[in-house]
């Protein structure tokens, strides 16, 4: 594969942490206090009453972001190396994961359309190659995959393809023509998710949603060795995280109804076992849908960022400490 697995296979997952403002609602709420301070560019701390003795009160991450901080500097630190290797090669996976209402929706759109308008930067700048984006775009709710490029498409199968791995049968792709035909589909995208929200009450809470761009380029001048280049890059909206908190602590009686997170489980699974030192044993990439579909975009030859998103809010305290002990699993 062009863009050197090798390197790709020693790189760490990326992993960021990003406190929001207290929100108008918070703000409103009797006695609420912020919880949490950013103490540097890479320390978060509790401030906090401490119920629990053995609970961590400071926390160290690649990157923190602080409320006052902007989603262009979450981008340029949290998200552009590993998108922009998409350009040359290398797949790439972003992703947002937090509790519901922490920020992740409002900073992948921030951060997906960051890299957008770098993408067609380097378009611009490197005109000897000839490149073509791709979108496509689905929503995983309740372990059923729907086009979200499609506003009536029915649940979608996965099939297993010997070279491209696990595919998702019918899915729309659309070639973008250019930047702002790109920001259009993916406009629509974000509308579908928006219907579908209505009609289900907290569909948001519970569905994963990914944008895929797939990045083809090559050389114009065609000579003996033509050097080309295919990647995919993934923006995942997980979701909520309180998902995988709840399920964890009720356990099988939920499991058998079906209640159970499958994707979120899995994903963390596979998150904490990319990351763990020996990176031996078996990964559960098969066991959720959202893995299935993410398999050849998460670890290997392929580059990960994950931002994670909290209220700074004391009223959230316990939910943000879940936040940041997967963050803490995942570096
Ligand atoms: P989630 O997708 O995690 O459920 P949202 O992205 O929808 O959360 O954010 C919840 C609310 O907080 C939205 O109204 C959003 O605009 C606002 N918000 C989130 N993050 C920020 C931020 N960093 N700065 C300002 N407002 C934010
Ligand atoms: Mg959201």
């Amino acid at each position: 594969t062009p863009g050197g697995s090798s390197r790709a296979q020693e790189e760490k997952i990326l992993v960021t942490v990003r406190v929001r403002p207290l929100s108008k609602r918070e703000l409103a709420m009797k006695d609420q206090k912020v919880a949490w301070e950013c103490a540097d560019s890479q320390t978060i701390l509790y401030k906090g009453p401490q119920q629990d003795r053995a609970a961590p009160t400071s926390y160290t991450f690649d990157k923190v972001f602080g409320p006052a901080c902007q989603t262009d500097l979450v981008y340029e630190d949290g998200a552009k190396d590993v998108a922009m290797s998409a350009l040359t090669g290398i797949n790439a996976t972003i992703f947002a994961y937090g509790q519901t209402s922490s920020g992740k929706t409002f900073t992948m759109r921030g951060v997906t359309e960051s890299a957008v308008r770098d993408i067609y930067k380097h378009i611009e700048n490197n005109p000897e190659r000839e490149f073509i984006i791709k979108i496509s775009a689905m929503e995983i709710y309740n372990e059923n995959v729907k086009d979200l490029l499609r506003p009536d498409s029915g649940p979608l199968r996965l099939l297993d393809d010997p070279e491209k791995g696990t595919i998702v049968e019918k899915l729309d792709e659309e070639i973008a023509k250019d930047s702002q035909h790109l920001r259009h589909l993916i406009g629509i995208c974000e509308e579908q998710r928006q219907v579908g929200e209505t009609a289900l009450n907290d569909a948001s809470s519970r569905s994963h949603q990914i944008i895929r761009l797939t990045v083809e380029s090559r050389l114009r001048e065609a000579s003996g060795c033509v050097k080309s280049f295919v990647a995919n890059l993934n923006f995942v909206d997980l979701a909520g995280s309180e998902r995988a908190a709840q399920t964890h602590a009720i356990g099988a009686r939920l499991k058998e109804g079906g209640h159970i997170n499958r994707s979120l489980l899995t994903l963390t699974t596979v998150i904490r076992k990319l990351s763990s030192e020996k990176r031996s044993g078996h990964i559960p990439y098969r066991d959720s849908k959202l893995t299935r579909i993410l398999q050849l975009s998460l670890g290997g030859n392929a580059r990960t960022a994950i931002i994670c998103t909290m209220s700074p809010a004391l009223t959230h305290a316990e939910q943000s400490r879940n936040t940041l002990f997967f963050a803490t699993c995942a570096k």
